[in-house]
């Protein structure tokens, strides 16, 4: 028997909602807009998002009154824009809906304009110099494109408005800017390409993506009492467990009923806001976890990824856990990354690096690939500097992550077929010679066969790319900015190209086009084994930039090469790209200070004490026991462990005191690129001397004078 669907599935203590029922429910989507407005202003809008026309006042306004209509059925009070400053998070501010009557009453009031434009007087957000805080305005303005949603938090019902944040003078203050400019970008040259490969259906082309996020959960009571947790993300001390991931038994192992609360929880969030988290399971590292949804517009993605941090944070803290979203909260386990799967759809929902059924497909199919290979080769610096933080560097080259190389994983079935039309083994593109080349039959490449490789940062996954090298706190919207923006610009390259050859051939074409460029974009692709020491001296030989850290990968953000990318393509004016290397790097050098002082108080106001403590107390029962026994007794090995413990508390001591002098030392340095290489070249090696110490007394001073969680307990949740 068929069996029928309810709206309600019983379950254990509670009847259970579907999840369709209420999917999206928070969130004012098209569907609901088409419900509660007119339907020429319902129309109105669909041409604004989907072909940018202009919003008009009256098109606002009556907008406006619809969604205050709707966020006042859901309890909302308050309205908030809501906008992706420079800080890799979000930020808010709420206004009430009320305007005041003549006679002191007041009424909730929503109006166009208040929709369309805020203004958050936003002089503490960074601007890199764009402002100076007497012209400091900016403003807000409604980002259409991303459906507004209700954020609840405690007592606090809020409807929030995605919006992207502008200086007085029109610079981009935030990171959801550049991201839409980056989307129209690569809009424009895909469908440029498409039509010269003789596709007139797509109408628009959009870029997907899908990021997959790790995190880890501790109890809080564990957090709270750890300083450096609390304070800079990670822990900046701590001895391994004796278990770590060895016996690799986490890893998609059972999902523990307290933490699969917590993921249920999160997820009837996260789809009431139409966020679709597809697939949950347990990490490598213990108490590591993984959310991964199903893709969306890179647009929509992007916001989604931020909400599905926050929700995380959030739902944590109702359980009495938190979620550590840093790169690299312990050392010595695996730390967070975010793979951000990325590829290209057209309005009808092709996907564009999906190897189609007939060879022309595939020529599209081979066209795209080339193209993104090329952008990476081309523009893998600005790829590496927009994962660079001062977290990721713990992650990126540690033989857990991809290393700071950037190069193109495609499997051994695509290079073979791009090898052989460089080498000229078949030039002509005949329907036989492209049999033989195995074109044809490029849909049979299953994922399987593509995606063996986990040690590549830029991996082709049967359909898509996945760029695994970002962090796991991160906003993947910068990322996402520079591989449209870069693989636009390979595409418009391309197309230059094909438009100058002469003969109608397309798929001859495309062929020769292919072959002329392998040469010089071959050396990118590499599908051995990224962890090697063998790759890092192959890589150097074929010239890839290997940038360890954020120092050494940041003037590439502002090379004149990538500024005239970013012009040419209008995603950053040169003014924009430089704020952005301010700010990156100053906040690099205030992250580092805040870590190296948290790292000193730590030493200081704990270790050092504990660690004395522990020491009187050996010296003390050495001397007891020699008094009480005289010379019948070994002592040697006690005296042994006293001297080491004596030895340790100095080293320490002198260590950590050169920490302090040496941030002193920073911050007098006015060069900020010299200064953030102080910090990481210098202090950092100094601060993991003071830590190696830290961690030898850890283990070898009494449990019960060490008030620091360990590692082992804050690791294995009960
Ligand atoms: P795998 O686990 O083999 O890498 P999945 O198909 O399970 O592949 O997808 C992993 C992630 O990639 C998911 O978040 C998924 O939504 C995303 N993804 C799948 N197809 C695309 C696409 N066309 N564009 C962007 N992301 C995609
Ligand atoms: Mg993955």
């Amino acid at each position: 028997m068929k069996p029928t669907r309810t709206t309600e599935v019983p379950c254990t203590e509670e009847k259970r909602r579907l999840i369709s029922s209420f999917f999206g429910e928070e969130t004012f989507t098209p569907a609901v807009m088409k419900e509660k407005l007119p339907r020429d202003i319902f129309e109105n809008f669909m041409e604004i998002i989907n072909q940018g026309k202009k919003l008009d006042l009256a098109t606002a306004n009556s907008i406006a009154h619809a969604m205050k209509e709707w966020a006042l059925e859901k309890g909302a009070t308050h309205y908030s824009h809501w906008f992706q400053p420079m800080t890799s998070l979000t930020a808010e501010k709420h206004d009430a809906f009320i305007e005041p009557l003549e006679n002191g009453e007041v009424i909730e009031r929503f109006s166009g304009k208040q929709l369309a434009q805020g203004e958050p007087d936003a002089s503490s957000f960074p601007s890199g110099g764009i402002r100076s805080t007497f012209e400091a305005r900016g403003y807000t303005v409604w980002d259409p494109t991303s459906p507004a949603f209700i954020m609840r938090r405690g007592k606090g019902i809020t409807l929030c408005i995605p919006s992207v944040f502008l200086s007085y003078t029109g610079e981009a203050l935030d990171n959801k800017t550049p991201l839409l400019r980056s989307i129209s970008a690569i809009d424009k040259s895909a469908l440029r390409m498409l039509k010269l490969l003789g596709n007139r259906k797509a109408k628009r082309v959009v870029a997907t993506l899908g990021p997959e996020q790790e995190y880890f959960l501790i109890n809080r009571e564990y957090y709270n009492k750890r300083q450096d947790l609390v304070l800079t993300g990670r822990t900046l001390i701590g001895s391994p467990p004796s278990k770590g991931q060895q016996l690799e038994d986490h890893y998609f192992g059972t999902i523990k009923e307290r933490i699969l609360t917590f993921m249920h929880e999160v997820e009837e969030e996260l789809f009431a806001l139409g966020i679709p988290a597809k697939t949950r399971h347990n990490e490598v590292a213990p108490s590591q976890f993984e959310l991964a949804p199903i893709f969306e517009e890179a647009n929509i993605a992007v916001d989604h990824n931020q909400l599905l941090m926050q929700t995380l944070k959030k739902i944590a803290a109702r359980n009495g856990l938190v979620a550590l979203l840093h790169e690299k909260p312990f050392a010595g386990i695996n730390g967070s990354g975010k793979h951000v799967n990325w590829s290209l759809s057209d309005d009808t929902g092709n996907n564009l690096l999906n190897p189609g059924n007939t060879p022309h497909d595939n020529i599209q199919f081979l066209m795209f690939l080339v193209a993104t290979i090329r952008a990476v080769y081309l523009y893998g610096d600005l790829l590496r500097v927009s994962v660079a933080s001062s977290a990721n560097d713990h992650r990126l080259g540690a033989n857990e992550a991809p290393p700071a190389i950037i190069s193109v994983f495609i499997g051994e079935q695509l290079t073979k077929i791009l090898e052989s039309i460089e080498s000229g083994a078949i030039t002509d593109a005949s329907n036989a010679a492209i049999i033989e080349l195995g074109i044809s039959q490029l849909p049979l490449i299953s994922k399987d066969n593509t995606d063996r490789n986990r040690t590549s940062p830029f991996a082709f996954t049967g359909n898509k790319f996945e760029f695994r090298a970002v962090g796991s706190r991160q906003s993947i919207s910068l990322p996402t900015t520079v591989l449209n923006t870069i693989v636009a610009e390979s595409l418009d390259y391309l197309a230059d190209k094909l438009e100058k050859k002469d003969g109608t051939n397309i798929k001859q074409n495309v062929i020769d086009i292919i072959q002329e460029e392998m040469k010089a974009i071959k050396p990118i692709l590499f599908n051995g084994d990224n962890y090697s020491k063998k790759w890092e001296t192959e890589a150097g030989k074929r010239g890839l930039p290997n940038k360890k850290n954020l120092p050494a990968s940041m003037p590439d953000l502002v090379s004149q090469k990538n500024i005239n990318l970013f012009q040419k393509y209008n995603v950053l004016s040169e003014v924009e790209v430089r704020s952005r290397y301010h700010i990156r790097i100053e906040r690099y050098c205030k992250k580092l200070d805040i870590e190296a002082m948290t790292l000193y108080k730590l030493v200081k106001g704990h270790v050092i004490p504990a660690s004395v403590l522990y020491q009187k107390e050996l010296a003390q029962s050495i001397q007891n026991v020699q008094a009480a026994l005289g010379g019948d007794c070994d002592l040697e090995a006690q005296k042994g462990l006293l001297k080491k413990i004596s030895q340790w508390i100095t080293s320490l001591i002198k260590s950590i005191e050169k920490v302090n002098e040496m941030r002193e030392q920073a911050l007098t340095i006015e060069d900020e690129q010299k200064q953030a290489e102080y910090f990481c070249n210098e202090i950092k090696p100094e601060m993991e001397k003071s830590r190696e110490i830290c961690d030898k007394l850890e283990e070898l001073v009494c449990d019960e004078l060490w008030s620091l969680p360990k590692f082992w307990e804050m690791l294995f949740l009960s």
